[in-house]
Formats: structure tokens, sequence, C-alpha cells
């Protein structure tokens, strides 16, 4: 007969669990006030134990003064956290032996930030898929140019990036940028004057968003930003090592700090990323094999250089069979044949599988994800970095250089204002060519304005084209990115019409003129209902 949990624990032993579990007597619960590592080790012991886990507590570590579970959590949460992290280690490696699971190390997480880094290292960081949720501070909402403690604008600077013509061409991107902002945002507002019922808050919120959304484009790849970034340890471990194979300097700095901080917090889980048995030379692997490939002749002709044609986005890769596998994909778990066996009408699996979407939401099924493209993309790095945060894709870009041309939004023309922002981004470009040739291709992205377009590629499955494209073509989205975006859903709707006929929140309308209003009018709302809340 099954024991009741409520009847797992007597009295005494309640009085300690309670600290550490949010209930003692139902089978779903939460841990608190434990060590991120003391977790992953609790939880790494469901595999190789019949008892519950709260037992688990109780009997292996609490009741047991060698497993140097009291003196942890006697120091956890006290003045000396170096301590209780050092004895959360020796606990840990205790209970570890013999569990050689690298899984173990996803069973704990760490919150890490990351300030004053380059926009191309906040691009190598973010570029981890699998484990890691990041997130940094937007181009949309704040601005770039308020200067640093000794009066210079915010970029990167380094001893690889000596170069005479390097600053100058930064600075004077910044200050185009910095010039431009107020008049800028007083033509917008002109252009587009607060509305019967619209709050002077959400206005002036929207306008400096278009007018912030509009010069983006000017601010150099080495701008400095923050981000933060929440992921398990094993996701950490190998973005550290990624890290430490980096072709910038910057990103292999970003190794040593991120290991040193996340050592003193998830030590047990990061600790290979950088040793000499697996981690140093797994980079080392990563940094012959970029050499070698790079060193293969792509038979291609000379660089398309001076294309200046535009953004582009061409869908280099679909399966005529997709509804075929969308459908059986479907029908499978509902079935026990085999999967070539599975036949049936696709215009009646998709409509079972997708018509009553209401809201963008309500995600397609798994079945989706059978049907897959390959595009090709060239658009501005400003919407690289936004379409880049997609992780259910497969992606990798080319170097950002200025062969590509570059995109000035239109509204900057009809202000008049695009003649201060072209001659800037301009002489950015003199600059860039001589730093690639001094200073080498990788090291010169650091002048490249995000205005520049840049070449890459998405390998994508149906289910993330419904995701990607309902949000990015909202019409509050950067018109840098709706339209690559709408791009992509058009050419799976050429190939593939009845699978793309779902999609319906995909937007294909010009956008909002004034892309933040709708939404701060919104947030009005949910900010006065807060206010009829509180009184
Ligand atoms: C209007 C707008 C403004 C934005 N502003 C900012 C900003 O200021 N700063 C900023 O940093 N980013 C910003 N972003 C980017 C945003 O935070 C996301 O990184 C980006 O949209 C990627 O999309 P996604 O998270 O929905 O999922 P994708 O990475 O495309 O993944 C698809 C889906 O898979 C699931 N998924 C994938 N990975 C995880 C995971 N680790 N955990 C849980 N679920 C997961 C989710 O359901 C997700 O929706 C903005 C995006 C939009 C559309």
């Amino acid at each position: 007969m099954a024991i009741e949990p409520s009847l797992e624990f007597n009295t005494d032993e309640a009085a300690v669990l309670a600290r550490y579990f949010t209930n003692l007597d139902r089978p779903v619960f939460a841990l608190r006030n434990l060590p991120e590592v003391v977790k992953g080790a609790l939880f790494s012991r469901y595999s190789r134990t019949e008892k519950s886990l709260r037992r688990v507590l109780l009997d292996e570590f609490i009741n047991v003064p060698d497993s140097g579970f009291q003196a942890l959590a006697n120091t956890s949460g006290s003045s000396d956290d170096m301590v209780a992290v050092r004895r959360a280690e020796e606990f840990y490696e205790r209970v570890l032996v013999g569990y050689g699971d690298d899984s173990v190390a996803e069973l704990a997480g760490a919150h890490v930030a990351v300030e004053r880094t380059s926009t191309l290292a906040a691009k190598a960081l973010e570029d981890s898929r699998i484990g890691i949720s990041p997130l940094e501070k937007s181009t949309r909402y704040v601005r770039f140019d308020r200067p640093d403690r000794d009066g210079r604008f915010l970029y990167h600077r380094a001893s690889e990036l000596a170069h005479p013509d390097y600053e100058p061409a930064a600075d004077s991107l910044f200050e185009t940028y910095s010039a431009l902002v107020d008049p800028l945002t007083q033509a917008i507002r002109d252009r587009f004057p607060i509305e019967e019922g619209e709050s002077e808050r959400a206005w002036k919120a929207a306008t400096r968003a278009k007018a912030l959304d509009m010069l983006r484009g000017l601010l150099p790849a080495g701008t400095l930003t923050n981000l933060g970034l929440f992921g398990n340890g094993r996701a950490f471990e190998y973005l550290i090592t990624k890290l430490a194979a980096h072709e910038l300097p910057e990103c292999r700095a970003l190794a040593t700090d991120l290991h040193r901080e996340l050592a003193l917090v998830i030590p047990a889980f990061v600790k290979r990323a950088l040793d000499e048995r697996y981690g140093s030379p797994a980079a080392e692997r990563m940094m012959r094999v970029r050499e070698a490939v790079k060193s293969i002749d792509a038979h291609t002709p000379s660089p398309r250089s001076g294309e200046g044609l535009g953004g582009e986005v061409r869908l280099l890769e679909s399966d005529p069979d997709a509804e075929r596998k969308v459908a059986a994909a479907a029908l499978f778990p509902h079935s026990d044949a085999r999967w070539e066996d599975l036949r049936a009408d696709p215009g009646q699996v998709l409509e079972a599988l997708l018509a009553d979407r209401a809201n963008r939401r309500q995600r397609p099924a798994r079945a989706l994800e059978h049907a897959q493209y390959a595009f090709e993309i060239v658009a501005n790095f400003a919407a690289y970095r936004d379409l880049h945060r997609h992780r259910m894709l497969t992606q990798d870009r080319q170097l950002l250089g200025t062969a590509l041309g570059f995109d000035v939004p239109p509204g900057l023309a009809e202000l008049g204002m695009q003649h201060r922002v072209v001659d800037a981004i301009e002489r950015a470009a003199k600059a860039h060519a001589r730093l690639e040739r001094d200073l080498g291709p990788a090291l010169a992205q650091y002048v490249v304005p995000l205005a520049y377009r840049v070449r890459w590629y998405f390998r994508v499955n149906l289910r993330e084209i419904y995701h990607m494209c309902e949000l990015r073509t909202t019409p509050q989205g950067h018109p840098d990115y709706r339209w690559v975006a709408q791009e992509m859903f058009r050419l799976v709707g050429q190939v593939h019409p009845r699978l793309a006929r779902y999609a319906k929140f995909v937007d294909m309308g010009p956008g909002d003129e004034l892309e933040r209003r709708r939404s701060e009018r919104h947030l009005d709302e949910k900010l006065s209902a807060l206010d009829r809340r509180v009184l």
C-alpha cells in the first residue's frame, strides 16, 4: 500500500525539512534555501535511489555528519558565501563520485551579468542556443550616447584595436547619434502629435523609441552593451570553452572572466570548461578546425563586393514532400502503423491540427517540425542581431564588413537628416578598410555600424517559421527585421501554400508608422488597472 506522503516524516524530521521544501505532504514540491550545487546533487540521486527526494536529504545528508551538509547549511546564506560554496563543492564531489553523467550539470543554474561588453561579443554570448536565456540592453529603449565616467563614448577599446582610424571613426558615429537624438525626437513629435486619450508618458516613450530605432544603425559593432544570462551549468561550461576558442581576444577574455565568476557559484559544473584534460584541448581543436576550414579554397568567384543592391532573402532549400511528412508526423502518435504506411489527406490533417488557432501564442503542433527550409539572408546587422536571438534556428553569419552596403531609414531622408548619418557611416567604412588591411577582418568588424548589411543563413522548421514570422511581423516590430520575416513567410507560402495558410497571425501589412504607440497605450491601460487594484 502506498504510504501517504504526509505520513513520511515525524514531527522532528518535518521541522528540519520544512526549511528546504515548499511542502512535505504533496508529491509535487519545490526546493528552496539550498545552494545550487546541493539541488543538483540531490536531483542526481534520483537515478540511483528508490527513496523520495526529501528522504534522501534527511537520511543521506542531514543525518550523516560526514556528508558536510550541516556545515554547508550553517554557512549557506551567511555572510561567508565563499565558505558555503567551497563546502557545497566538497559535498557535491562526495555525492557525485561514481555519477559521471554530464547531464548532472544541467541540474543547477546561475544568473550571470556581463556588462560593458561589445555588441560583437554579446552576439557570441547569445549564440549558445540550448540551456541559456539571455536578455540584453535594448537599442529601442535606451540611449547609447551616455558617456562613460571618463567622458568618452561607450565602445570597446583594447590594445588589439590600437589603430589611428578606429577611435575617430567610432567617435564620429556616436557624435552623430548624440547630435541627432533630440532634434529627431522633436521632429517625430511634430509629425506624430499626441492623440486624444493618449497619455503624455505613452506618447513621449513611443516617439523617443522611434528616434532611437531610426538612429541605431549608426552604432558601431564595438558599442558596449549589458546583458544578463540565466543558464544551466552544462550550457555555461560549453559556452566558456567556445569563447576560449573565439577569434576575438575580447571573447577569449570573457571566457576567463565567466569561468572565474561561475566557479564561485557553481564550481562543480564549470570545472572542465578550461581544464587541461577536456576544456583546453576542445578549445584548441575548435581553433584548429576553424583555421583548417578557412584555408580550404571555396572556389568562389572574386568577392561580390559592391553588391549594394539592398537586402535579400533567398529560399535555398525546401522539401517537396513536406506536406506528407507533416501529416504523417501528426498521425503517428495516434496510430500503430509504420511511418511509411501513414497516409491521409494532408488537407484534412492540417485542418484538424491548425484551423482553430485563436492567437499566435497557441502554438502549432510538433508535427510541423518535419517541414524544413534553408534561407540565405542579406540584411543589416541590427536586424541580424534581432533575429539571431531565435534559438530554434540553425544559423551562422559571415564576418561583418561594408561590401554589402548599408540601410538608412527612409524616415531620416523625409526629415532631411540623412546626410549627417550617411557621412558618419561612410567615414566608418573608410576606417573599416584600413583596419581590415592592418588588423585583419575579424577585428575590423568593431568599427562597422549596425546599418551595414551582413549575410547569414537560417535552417529552420515550419513550426519556428510560424513562431518567428508571427512574432517578428507584428506591426510594432522594427522595420529592419519585419521585412525579413515577411519575405521568409512569403517564400514559404509560395512553395507550400497549404502549410503556410494557418500562420494567420503573420502580418504582411506595412506596420505601424509609430511602432511603439500601440504598446505604450496598452502599457498605460495595464498601469491604470494596477493603480485601480492598489487603491
Ligand atoms: C518586440 C520585441 C522586443 C524585444 N526586445 C528585446 C530587448 O529589449 N532585449 C532583449 O534582450 N531581447 C529582446 N527581444 C528578443 C526576445 O527576448 C527573444 O530573445 C527573441 O524574440 C527570441 O524569441 P523567443 O524567446 O520567443 O524564442 P525562440 O528562441 O525563437 O524559440 C522558440 C520558442 O521555443 C521556446 N524556447 C526556446 N528556448 C527556450 C528556453 N531556453 N526556455 C524556454 N523556452 C524556450 C519558447 O517557447 C520560444 O518562444 C525582443 C523581441 C521582440 C519581438
